[in-house]
């Protein structure tokens, strides 16, 4: 089979450019004699493979110098843990907005170590919308208001940026980062697990302001200590060396692209198409209120549930790959990531098209 179009929801599709450069690379990376994953990460080469990839990543991003960025790992599910540890200082406790199922992870974590409070919920929506600002109970005097601007599973997305006043604002940006221009001055911590929209999963890269650093508890793990990550360049001990060269090969393909600027402008194309498909053609739906879509992650179900198999053995034939929903709200998922090219879309669509004719 030659590449097809991966529409999985993580680890997701990848440029193509990337991974032929990263094979070329494979061997001898630059003249070095070796491969990336074989360096040093004390060494010259890596050292700067390393800084050119968070220059690239802060260039592309609009991070100021009053924010660090870490490269960690444990994905952004060690981030639930993390964040408690190191932001909740000697506050009693933290805001968190529920609106789906990686909200909710970060809640049932975060409780253990501290209280939470939920300012607000769409559960009882199914998490189909998105609460307005003006009903959220929010703490002035909470450690920090967590949100999750993109819902992955349930694909549904905030269209505005929440004001957390004097609290920090800490998002779990991991399935819509680098997706489009953002305002990094609004947020205390911007985390992100690697494997959607920057590059192998495992990676988890945090943006924090530098005013929030030093808070840890003291039984904060060495390694879940952002100021210890900070302090030493995010190399206390060995870093995921290669998913960060690889994650530095996709910013530089970003930046070849346009930027986040470019890649807004086309992944509002691409999801503005699957979308009109859908809620023109009566044989498919999606829940979500039209205003908090997820331009990443568009969930879909068929008018007879008892056609996914089939539709799903169609899409397989045609390098339409990895688009059943996740088993936790059935149907279908198309997560089309900066990577998914538009043509991708147009061969989806068309598809569903013709399987609506011929079945619907
Ligand atoms: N948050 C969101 C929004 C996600 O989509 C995911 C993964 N799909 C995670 C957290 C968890 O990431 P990881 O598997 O890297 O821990």
């Amino acid at each position: 089979m030659s590449r097809a179009y991966n529409f999985c929801a993580g680890p997701a599709i990848l440029p193509e450019p990337v991974l032929q450069q990263a094979r070329d690379e494979m061997l001898n990376w630059n003249n070095s004699g070796m491969s990336v994953m074989e360096m040093s990460h004390r060494g010259e080469d890596f050292i700067r493979i390393a800084e050119t990839a968070e220059n690239d990543f802060r260039e592309l991003a609009g991070i100021s110098d009053d924010y660090a960025v870490l490269f960690m790992q444990g994905g952004a599910s060690s981030q639930f843990s993390c964040i408690p540890l190191n932001l909740l200082g000697d506050k009693p406790s933290a805001d968190y907005i529920n609106t789906g199922i990686w909200s909710e992870k970060a809640i049932a974590e975060a409780k253990r170590y501290g209280d939470v409070n939920i300012a607000a919920s769409s559960r009882d929506s199914g998490f189909t919308t998105i609460p307005d600002q003006s009903v959220w109970q929010t703490d002035a005097n909470a450690a920090y208001l967590h949100y999750t601007p993109n819902e992955t599973i349930g694909g549904l997305e905030y269209d505005f940026i929440p004001d957390g006043g004097n609290v920090p604002l800490v998002a779990d940006m991991s399935s819509t980062i680098l997706s489009r221009p953002l305002d990094v001055s609004k947020f205390g911590m911007i985390y992100a697990g690697a494997q959607k929209n920057i590059g192998p999963s495992g990676l988890v890269v945090v943006v924090i302001r530098k005013d929030l650093l030093g808070k840890a508890r003291k039984e904060t793990p060495t390694m879940m200590n952002y100021q210890i990550f900070a302090d030493n360049g995010s190399m206390y001990n060995t870093p995921a060396t290669f998913s960060w060269y690889l994650a530095g090969l996709v910013f530089k393909w970003l930046k070849a692209q346009g930027g986040v600027q470019a890649m807004g402008e086309i992944n509002a194309r691409k999801a503005k198409k699957l979308y009109d498909f859908i809620d023109t053609n009566d044989f498919y739906g999606n829940p979500i209120d039209h205003r908090f879509r997820s331009w990443m992650n568009i969930p879909f179900t068929l008018a007879d549930d008892a056609l996914n198999g089939e539709f799903l053995k169609g899409a397989d034939a045609r390098g339409l790959l990895n688009l059943k929903g996740h088993r936790s709200v059935g149907g279908m998922r198309a997560s089309i990531y900066n990577a998914l090219p538009e043509a991708g879309v147009d061969a989806l669509v068309q598809y569903m098209a013709e399987f609506a004719k011929e079945r619907g």
